[in-house]
């Protein structure tokens, strides 16, 4: 297999464009985020179960997970949020390395994961490195809002839960600081670190 990299940053920091970049160079990515809303869509394999668990009250109409009923549920019961987590956690895992053993040889495999921080010690494991995507909070709210259209206390509420700028930086190997920074100076910034790494040219 080829080189294998964990990517994270904080809401709005930028790892998607950065996963863009990679991909674009000639990187696989696996969208850790994405297998989980696949895993609870309707029809995602992960339902059977949590409607065992949880009862078909966690169902919602359209044959998704009900996010908005299980978030409560789990919100402020620690034993209920492992639970789901028993459920979804063993087929997430399942899911990244059955997308990632699809690299070609020496292809690298970037696993872009919005939560690596919070699970550091088990990431580190899995990865060669880690690469941080930061900038500042106020750069962060700007960007979300004008994305999502969100206020600013939301914004800065979904701050609050992720692991601290500090947290991240220190589990990191290399970081950008994706801030005054234009979107082609931020791709030359990863070209540097494809080079750096030594990553293989794509093959086309
Ligand atoms: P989330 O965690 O919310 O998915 P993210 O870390 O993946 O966010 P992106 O989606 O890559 O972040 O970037 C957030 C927004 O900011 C996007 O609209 C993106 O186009 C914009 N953006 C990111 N970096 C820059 C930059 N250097 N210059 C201008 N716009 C940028």
């Amino acid at each position: 297999a080829g080189p294998t990299l964990g990517l994270t940053g904080g809401i709005g920091s930028g790892k998607s464009t950065v996963a863009r970049a990679l991909a674009a160079r000639g990187a696989l990515i696996v969208d850790t985020d994405a297998i989980a809303r696949a895993l609870t869509a309707p029809g995602g394999a992960a339902l059977p179960a949590i409607a065992q668990a949880f009862g078909e009250a966690a169902i919602a109409a359209d044959g998704a997970l009900d996010r908005a009923w299980m978030r409560e549920r789990v919100f402020a019961d620690a034993a209920q949020r492992e639970r789901l987590e028993a459920i979804l956690h063993p087929m997430i895992g399942e899911r990244t390395w059955s997308e990632a053993a699809a690299a070609a040889a020496g292809q690298p495999v970037v696993f872009d994961v919005p939560l690596l921080t919070e699970r550091g010690a088990h990431w580190r494991r899995q990865v060669d490195r880690v690469l941080v995507v930061d900038c500042d909070e106020a750069t962060q709210v700007q960007r979300v809002q004008a994305r999502n259209g969100w206020p600013e206390a939301q914004v800065r509420a979904v701050i609050a839960q992720q692991a601290s700028r500090a947290a991240r930086r220190a589990i990191a190997d290399a970081v950008i600081v994706n801030q005054d920074l234009t979107l082609d100076a931020l791709d030359a910034e990863v070209a540097t670190l494809w080079r750096l790494w030594a990553w293989p040219a794509a093959q086309v």
